[in-house]
């Protein structure tokens, strides 16, 4: 498969009347296999309308979207849940974690509700985490622990069910540029190293080096 990600001519418009906001104008694009791929562009581009559409979390207004070969706009809600759950890992700014549970924890949920046992479960995350760096971090919570480590166990818990497409909103925006730097490594070595498509949105310019495919964003237009 040449292509795992392609959007062809997506719009979607926020609001009505004087109110309404062209978020996107048509946008196209067709991402390969084992990409590391950065949209950026200035706050209210349309950056996370698009990746949005491009997972299957926001239907856009007209135009489609492509994952893995399957057209995501006939499929139910429940249809789209479950390629999600199957396909794709998700990293967000804010980690998203469980405040009650370990690091070792919060990547074994997500590889039990996709039927790993208890016990392949934990050898899993803990391989996830040994991955990332989190080896002796398995047994800490949230609290305990930095916010570029939150991150890499956020990034531990989307690999670890080796998902074919890797969706992270401003991943870095919140760690300082070291710990920024580190996290862009990680996701550039998990494209190339497994053959993920990675889509990552971030506003960070100082990203951009670590990328094989940069898509500028300006009012809704993917510029050339
Ligand atoms: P970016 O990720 O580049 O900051 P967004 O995709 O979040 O851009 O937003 C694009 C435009 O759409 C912005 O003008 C934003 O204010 C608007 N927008 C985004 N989400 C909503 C929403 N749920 N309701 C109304 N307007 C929205």
């Amino acid at each position: 498969m040449s292509v795992s990600l392609r959007a062809e001519a997506v719009r979607k418009h926020y609001g009505e009347g004087v109110q309404r906001i062209d978020a996107l104008h048509p946008v196209s694009l067709s991402l390969r296999p084992g990409e590391l791929v950065m949209i950026t562009g200035p706050s209210g581009s349309g950056k996370s309308t698009l990746l949005a559409i491009l997972s299957g979390l926001l239907s856009p207004d007209a135009g489609s979207v492509e994952a893995l070969g399957k057209a995501l706009a006939p499929m139910s809600s429940d249809q789209r849940d479950r390629f999600r759950l199957a396909h794709s890992g998700f990293v967000f700014q804010g980690f998203h974690l469980l405040p009650a549970l370990t690091a070792s924890e919060q990547v074994e949920i997500v590889l039990r509700r996709l039927g790993a046992s208890a016990r392949e479960a934990r050898a899993r995350a803990a391989h996830a985490l040994a991955a990332v760096g989190l080896e002796r971090r398995m047994s800490n919570r949230p609290g305990e622990m930095s916010g570029g480590e939150k991150q890499r166990v956020a990034i531990a818990r989307a690999l670890a069910k080796r998902p074919a497409l890797i969706f992270a909103d401003e991943p870095t925006s919140a760690l300082d540029s070291e710990n920024g730097r580190q996290v862009a490594a990680l996701l550039r070595t998990e494209a190339h190293a497994s053959g993920a498509t990675v889509v990552c949105v971030t506003h960070d310019s100082r990203l951009a080096d670590q990328a094989d495919q940069v898509l500028r964003m300006e009012d809704g237009r993917m510029l050339a």
